[in-house]
């Protein structure tokens, strides 16, 4: 399955590299990205395909402006 991160939406509360954090970090500007992505501080969505989600879900649960989705 993929799973998207609206970058634009993201607010940088780092929740999701907190609770899950072989997947997601912030960038310099504060924005989150998937680990090991090549996205720029422009980049607007990132995605990443995964098998299982795993840790996925409490970040997907515990993000306060719901820009983590599964597609
Ligand atoms: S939990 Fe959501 S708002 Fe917080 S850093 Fe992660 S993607 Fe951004």
């Amino acid at each position: 399955m993929k799973i998207i991160i609206e970058r634009q939406r993201c607010i940088g509360c780092g929740s999701c590299s907190a609770l899950c954090p072989n997947y997601f970090e912030l960038d310099t500007l504060g924005h989150s990205h998937f680990k090991n992505s090549a996205v720029s501080e422009e980049t607007e969505t990132d995605e990443f395909e995964v098998e299982s989600l795993g840790c996925i879900q409490e970040a997907i649960d515990a993000c306060p402006v719901q820009c983590i989705k599964i597609v």
